[in-house]
C-alpha cells in the first residue's frame, strides 16, 4: 500500500517546494477533466522509509484571474477525492488568510484525514503564524520548512499516525 498524498493550499504557501522535496520520479498524468490536467502533477516520492504517491495541486498562472477561487476549489476537490491523506499547507510567515479558511472548510467537508502544515516556519518569523494555524480547527499544526527540509521527521510521524 502506497498512500496517495494530496498537497493542497492557497497559492504561494510552498506546495510545489514540498512536492519537489519529497518527489522522485515524475508520473504521467492521464486526466481528461477540463481545466485540471494542465496543472496537476503527480510523482512517487519517499520520506524516510515511506513510499508516497504525491499529488501537487497547481500553479495558477494568474492569481488575480476571475474565477480563480472556483478553479482552485475544483482542482483541490479532485485531488482530495483521489487522496488517502491530505497535507494542507499554510504560510506561517504570512499568517492565516481568508483563503486558508476556505481551504480548511473544503478539507472539513471532504472528511479525509488531513495534516495541517505550517510551512516557512524556519527561524522566528514563523512562530505567530504557527499559533494562528490552530484557529483553522484542523488540529495541531506541524511546523515545517519545505525550503530548508525542517520538520520532515515530524511530518513522517504525522503521516504514520494518519495512516
Ligand atoms: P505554491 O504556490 O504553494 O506551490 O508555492 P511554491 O512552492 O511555488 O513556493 C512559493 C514561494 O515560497 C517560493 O518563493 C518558495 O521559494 C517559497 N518557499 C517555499 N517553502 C518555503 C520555506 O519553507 N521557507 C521560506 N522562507 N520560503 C519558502
Ligand atoms: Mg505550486
Amino acid at each position: 500500500f502506497i498512500p496517495r498524498i494530496a498537497v493542497v493550499g492557497r497559492p504561494n504557501v510552498g506546495k510545489s517546494t514540498l512536492f519537489n522535496r519529497l518527489a522522485g520520479k515524475p508520473l504521467a498524468i492521464v486526466d481528461d477533466r477540463p481545466g485540471v490536467t494542465r496543472d496537476r502533477r503527480e510523482a512517487v516520492g519517499r520520506l524516510g522509509d515511506m513510499d508516497l504517491r504525491l499529488i501537487d495541486t497547481a500553479g495558477y498562472d494568474d492569481e488575480k484571474k476571475e474565477g480563480l477561487e472556483a478553479e482552485m476549489r475544483a482542482q483541490t476537490e479532485i485531488a482530495i477525492k483521489d487522496a488517502d491523506i491530505c497535507l494542507l499547507l499554510i504560510d506561517a510567515r504570512a499568517g492565516i488568510m481568508p483563503l486558508d479558511q476556505t481551504f480548511a472548510e473544503v478539507m472539513r467537508k471532504a472528511g479525509k484525514p488531513v495534516i495541517l502544515l505550517a510551512n516557512k516556519a524556519e527561524g522566528r518569523a514563523g512562530q505567530s503564524g504557527l499559533l494562528d494555524a490552530y484557529s483553522l480547527g484542523l488540529g495541531e499544526p506541524v511546523a515545517i520548512s519545505a525550503a530548508h527540509g525542517e520538520g520532515m521527521s515530524e511530518l513522517y510521524q504525522a503521516l504514520i499516525d494518519a495512516i
